[in-house]
């Protein structure tokens, strides 16, 4: 009965491909299988030293940095990241999460890290947009991994008075700072994998993975859905 229903609504309000507007086919989630075939992959998780670590190089200390897809102009993966941070779409985020685990799950990329952590977005931002784009990626990544996901442990720096009287907040008193660290501990040793939705200048991840390796024997990776080169 229930099928019935949805197939009679689907007859009015069909799922469309994100990227190409086409009717989706039974089975077909998001994106038609056209447009998943011909997404840009940079295969960056299997290049050491590719152009994103030459990018990084030298502004922090890191493990590895990879990027599912190229972040073209009018291209599918800015259309699947609109999508996921301006229409109220979280399960698109978690659907090319699950992509970008597949992609990397066999990989060295992987091996040895300890826990995804998303880059966090202001409260009230993240208020706004009701969901942070980079933690639903991360649940997408960590069903195909099985990596846990910390999105507690370093947050995005509150601004307003009431909540920078907190005595948490009182240790991280440079105004340049965007981050801070609720427990050093639950970092202090491992590999986080840090994951954002697209890399441009790199600025926001550089000042998060810096904030992150006060941590004692922390170790930083950087992944994100897409990368401009
Ligand atoms: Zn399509």
């Amino acid at each position: 009965m229930r099928n019935l229903f949805r197939d009679f609504l689907n007859l009015f309000f069909p799922d469309l491909c994100v990227v190409c507007n086409q009717r989706l086919s039974e089975g077909e989630e998001y994106i038609c299988t056209d447009c998943l075939l011909s997404i840009p992959k940079t295969n960056y998780h299997l290049q050491p030293d590719n152009r994103l670590e030459q990018f990084f190089a030298g502004r922090i200390p890191f493990r590895h940095i990879a990027a599912f897809a190229y972040f073209v102009k009018g291209g599918s993966i800015q259309n699947i990241i609109h999508e996921l941070k301006y229409k109220h779409n979280p399960g698109i985020g978690r659907f090319i999460g699950e992509l970008c685990g597949e992609n990397i799950v066999d990989s060295d990329f992987i091996s040895g890290l300890d826990l995804l952590a998303p880059v966090p977005l202001h409260p009230k931002r993240q208020k706004q947009r009701g969901y942070n784009q980079s933690l639903e990626i991360c649940k997408g990544i960590s069903r195909v991994t099985g990596i846990p996901i910390d999105s507690e442990t370093v947050v995005r720096k509150v601004n307003n008075k009431s909540q920078t009287r907190n005595s948490r907040f009182d240790r991280w008193k440079n105004v340049e700072d965007i981050f801070a660290l609720t427990n050093e501990r639950s970092f202090q040793g491992k590999h986080i994998l840090l994951v954002d939705d697209v890399i441009t200048t790199g600025s926001t991840l550089e000042s998060c993975a810096k904030e992150i390796l006060k941590c004692e024997g922390c170790k930083i990776s950087i992944y994100a859905v897409g990368t401009a080169g």
